[in-house]
């Protein structure tokens, strides 16, 4: 059985014709298969549209709907939790994952070379050139400083076997950086390139803001790295404040000591102390992150479900 979920956030423009084509989709695979949808608390029609939907065959239509908006992760975790085929997809509901791929990648599956099969898009058209700049540093960055291996335009559209999410599920933090997740977690991967597609309707949930952020949660999810800056800056500070005594003490014995240098002392006082409260900044989120773990809060809540013995918070 295939189980697809299908995270859902204030997408009642896109839905309408996601439906049409997932059911087209499935018919044709010809297996057994439930589609989860969650609705991440949407304020427009969405969940509306999910009812009303479900309601006609129950049997293979389910919705998930939280409380609040606990974003994209939350919802492919509450979805995992929930899913009961052997092979598990994630799937996006606004058609920038073709679902006409997912035949191909269930026989790529099922010929039991590997035991996940994602997607990566091989070009970045209709997107803004800085932010695909950016997006380019990110991944050579993260690479560079973690030991989880990230591919550079990998979606979250993919096809799993079911050892493969529940070692996701054993991956408990509440910060969840799914990208790193998956490739922490290993197993035989096969990576299918496709051509970037624009969203069908609505409005991409993405600001240049949020995938800062997010770019930085997950390098702070993933790596150690920016730890060390600080003791880096240290040693490099302490060479160049040795080297500068050396030159003073021989400035002093060839001519003398006139006492100037005030500017150049005012600005090596900033200077260290700008470094000091940057590498404090780097110490304050790594705490901040720990902080949040140990509270151990749920990743989602659902508020109301047509799926039975559904695990409702966890
Ligand atoms: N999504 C969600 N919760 C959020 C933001 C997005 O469930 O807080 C869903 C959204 O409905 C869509 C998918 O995640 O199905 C991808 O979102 P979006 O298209 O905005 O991201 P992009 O494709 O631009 O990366
Ligand atoms: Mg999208």
């Amino acid at each position: 059985m295939l189980s697809l979920i299908i995270p859902c956030f204030n997408e009642e423009a896109a839905l309408p014709i996601f439906f049409q084509k997932i059911l087209q989709v499935v018919q044709e695979m010809g297996c057994g298969y439930e589609l989860i949808f969650i609705n991440d608390g949407s304020t427009d029609r969405t969940l509306k549209l999910l009812e009303d939907f479900s309601v006609q065959d129950p049997d293979h239509r389910f919705y998930l709907s939280f409380s609040r908006n606990f974003g994209k992760e939350a919802a492919i975790y509450a979805g995992f939790c929930n899913a009961h085929g052997d092979y598990i997809a994630v799937i996006d509901a606004d058609m920038q994952d073709p679902p006409s791929l997912l035949p191909q990648m269930l026989s790529l599956l099922e010929s039991g070379e590997y035991d996940s099969v994602a997607t990566r898009r091989v070009n970045r058209s209709g997107e803004p050139p800085v932010r695909s700049w950016f997006a380019r540093q990110f991944y050579r960055l993260i690479n560079k400083i973690s030991d989880a291996d990230i591919v550079d335009g990998a979606r979250d559209f993919r096809l799993m076997r079911r050892e493969v999410v529940e070692a996701i599920l054993a991956m408990g933090e509440s910060n969840r950086f799914s990208k790193g997740i998956f490739g922490w977690v290993g197993f035989r991967t096969c990576w299918l390139p496709y051509e970037n597609k624009e969203r069908v309707a609505g409005e991409s949930k993405w600001s240049f803001t949020k995938l800062f952020r997010y770019a930085v949660d997950g390098i702070i999810s993933f790596s150690q790295v920016p730890c060390s800056i600080a003791s880096w800056f240290g040693v490099v500070m302490t060479i160049c404040a040795f080297l500068f005594m050396l030159f003073v003490i021989v400035r002093k014995l060839l001519f003398g000591d006139p006492v100037t240098g005030w500017a150049s002392l005012v600005c090596i006082i900033i200077f260290i102390g700008g470094l000091q409260l940057f590498c404090l900044g780097i110490i304050g989120q790594y705490i901040a992150k720990t902080y949040m773990e140990t509270k151990q809060r749920p990743h989602y809540i659902i508020a109301k479900t047509n799926m039975e013995g559904a695990i409702k918070i966890r």
